[in-house]
């Protein structure tokens, strides 16, 4: 498995090296949340506001061929990056 992912900023996304993906990630991380429960009086909890205190990126895999320690971060389309899902390298 990779180092902890890039999060990709306002300008830039992730790509899948092997096969093109442009899409479709598995993301797995672990977010720490303070939330405002609002109770009915009958006891039902409600989540009225939610704060994200936290957030690391475990890992990201392409969707499409399973690749975990492929995934780069390119420009989005109008900062000069691909806008077609193309072919990746294949390999190794
Ligand atoms: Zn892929």
């Amino acid at each position: 498995m990779a180092q902890s992912p890039v999060i990709p900023d306002d300008r830039s996304r992730w790509r899948c090296a092997h096969c093109g993906n442009l899409t479709r990630f598995d993301v797995t991380r672990t977010t720490r949340v303070r939330e405002f429960w609002h109770l009915s009086m009958a006891g039902a909890p409600e989540v009225d506001e939610r704060e994200v205190i936290a957030e690391t990126v475990e890992s990201v895999v392409c969707r499409w061929c399973g690749a975990g320690d492929r995934i780069e971060v390119v420009s989005r389309p109008e900062f000069g990056g691909p806008a077609d899902e193309g072919p990746g390298d294949g390999g190794p």
